[in-house]
């Protein structure tokens, strides 16, 4: 051996044994660190997050905090699984387990909403609420068949076909024509008889019950009649009210309609998911043969989840959704769903002893719409004082309202707070910071010419900002003494 090569060999073996050395030092990464060790960045964001949801107050509509034990079946190792298909017909091996989890995820949740498996199937696959919405509309409708929904202005979701005069915003206004209905903007409810008079004119083949920022109960049985005069597919959408239907405190949707969409995260309280109930059996007797007629749900729908729309299932939240559905079924659950409506209740009638202007008066449900016109301000410039304040609402477009972007509303919602404990003489409390609140936003825009100039005004260090300062003080101290669900530090 040549001396050339012996140095050569030297050094080599001296440059290994200091890489050694370096992976020895930081120990051999093997994916067992903790988020801390591993990745404090984000674990640092989580911790503020985790500190903001303790500290505020959590009022907009459509959160909740979802339990330890949802929490845990979110992280667990359900995630690394591929599973497309359903159970028992998978395109992946391994998946004895996952079907466990998917099969019990499927009955728990037709026997949280007391549905029998003969007349009712489920699909729990998914993602959240919107693609829930759209797997319905590709598997029932062909592209650019008509569907009417509650219009976005008026209380509807975007998926339910939103458009402007200029802009097709939502898919389904792209990829089917959507035609909305709209609330009596004298009364505050629903308008079925224009409702049912625009339907007769535009056939459509699929009717929306279902709404995101509405006080009120849903007439399912009219929305059934007008589905039945225009041959339209009947779906409700409860995405918001699926922990009062699940703990039957309000009418259910199911004895009505064809197709229940929901999410899984706001009254009920699970993880972030969706979910889809549909009709199957018999549907009815032909009239002339006598044979039974079927319905044709169950392969259109679960063939639009998978394969037309999603790939791999997350049975880590199916696994979560699961958890939640057993959870719906308690007597806790019942009474948390019960004071969930007491307290919005109660937040209604305190706002209106207090001055304010309630849409339709009052609240059936988890939630009530504020307008605030009447006293000088809007949902834009009182959200933003309230955030400051350590209260999170959000903005909302009243019945006559022009601007999507400065809207005269406020939406606020009872769960998230009757989550952590809270009761009648908490409420009260609640209501009195939201006055403080938004009186200090009808002060700063006296003293400020527009929405620019009043941002300016509340970033400055004036009487007005200690003042909302003081309050948010205040919110924090009251906050912090409830219960807060979930895992302790993240
Ligand atoms: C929240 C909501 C959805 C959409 O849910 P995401 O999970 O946000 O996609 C759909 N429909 C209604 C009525 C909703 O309130």
């Amino acid at each position: 051996m040549s001396l050339c090569t012996m140095r050569q060999i030297v050094l080599r073996k001296n440059l290994l044994s200091s890489l050694r050395n370096i992976v020895n030092v930081r120990n051999v990464w093997n994916g067992r660190e903790s988020l801390g060790e591993d990745d404090p960045d984000i674990l640092n964001i989580i911790k503020k997050e985790k500190q903001r949801q303790i500290y505020g107050l959590e009022l907009i509509a459509s959160e909740n905090f979802a339990s330890r034990a949802v929490q845990e079946a979110l992280g667990s190792c359900l995630t690394n699984k591929y599973s497309e298909g359903y159970p028992g017909a998978r395109y992946y091996g391994g998946n004895q387990f996952i079907d466990e989890v998917e099969r019990l995820c499927q009955s728990r949740s037709l026997e949280t909403y007391r549905l029998n498996s003969d007349s009712w199937g489920v699909n729990v696959q998914p993602y959240s609420g919107s693609p829930a919405n759209f797997e319905v509309f590709t598997g029932l409708l062909k592209p650019h068949d008509r569907i009417m929904g509650l219009d976005l202005p008026d209380g509807g979701h975007l998926t339910h076909g939103f458009m402007t005069d200029t802009k097709r915003i939502s898919a389904t206004s792209i990829y089917f024509e959507s035609m909305p209905y709209r609330l009596n903007p004298k009364t505050g409810y629903i308008d079925y008889d224009r409702l049912r008079e625009t339907a007769k004119l535009f056939r459509p083949k699929l009717i929306i019950a279902g709404t995101t920022a509405y006080s009120r109960l849903l007439d399912y049985k009219a929305f059934r009649e007008i589905c039945d005069e225009v041959k339209a597919i009947m779906l409700a959408d409860m995405s918001h009210i699926s922990g009062l239907v699940a703990a039957d405190v309000i009418p259910s949707p199911f004895e009505y309609s064809d197709v229940v969409t929901s999410t899984t995260h706001k009254t009920l309280r699970g993880p972030r998911a969706g979910i889809i109930f549909y009709r199957k059996g018999v549907k009815g007797q032909d009239k002339k043969t006598g044979k039974d007629i079927m319905y044709d749900f169950e392969k259109k729908i679960n063939g639009a989840v998978f394969p037309s729309l999603q790939g791999g299932p997350h049975q880590h939240q199916i696994a979560a959704i699961a958890v939640a559905m057993r959870q719906a079924q308690s007597t806790e659950f019942k009474d948390y769903q019960l004071q969930v409506m007491k307290n919005a209740h109660i937040l209604s009638e305190e706002l209106v002893r207090l001055g304010y202007a309630v849409i339709s008066g009052g609240t059936d449900n988890h939630l009530i719409l504020m307008d605030l016109r009447p006293k000088g301000t809007d949902g834009t410039r009182a959200e933003l004082v309230l955030e400051m304040s350590s209260i999170t609402v959000n903005k909302n477009t009243t019945p006559g309202d022009t601007s999507a972007f400065t809207p005269g509303g406020l939406r606020i919602g009872s769960p998230a707070l009757t989550s952590r404990g809270m009761k009648d003489a908490e409420f009260k409390q609640v209501a009195e910071f939201l006055d403080r609140g938004i009186l200090l936003a009808v002060d700063i825009q006296k003293k400020t010419k527009n929405l620019k100039e009043f941002r300016a005004y509340v970033a400055e260090d004036n009487e007005d900002t200690a003042k909302i300062r003081a309050l948010r003080d205040e919110v924090e101290k009251f906050a912090s003494n409830y219960n807060m669900p979930g895992l302790e530090d993240r």
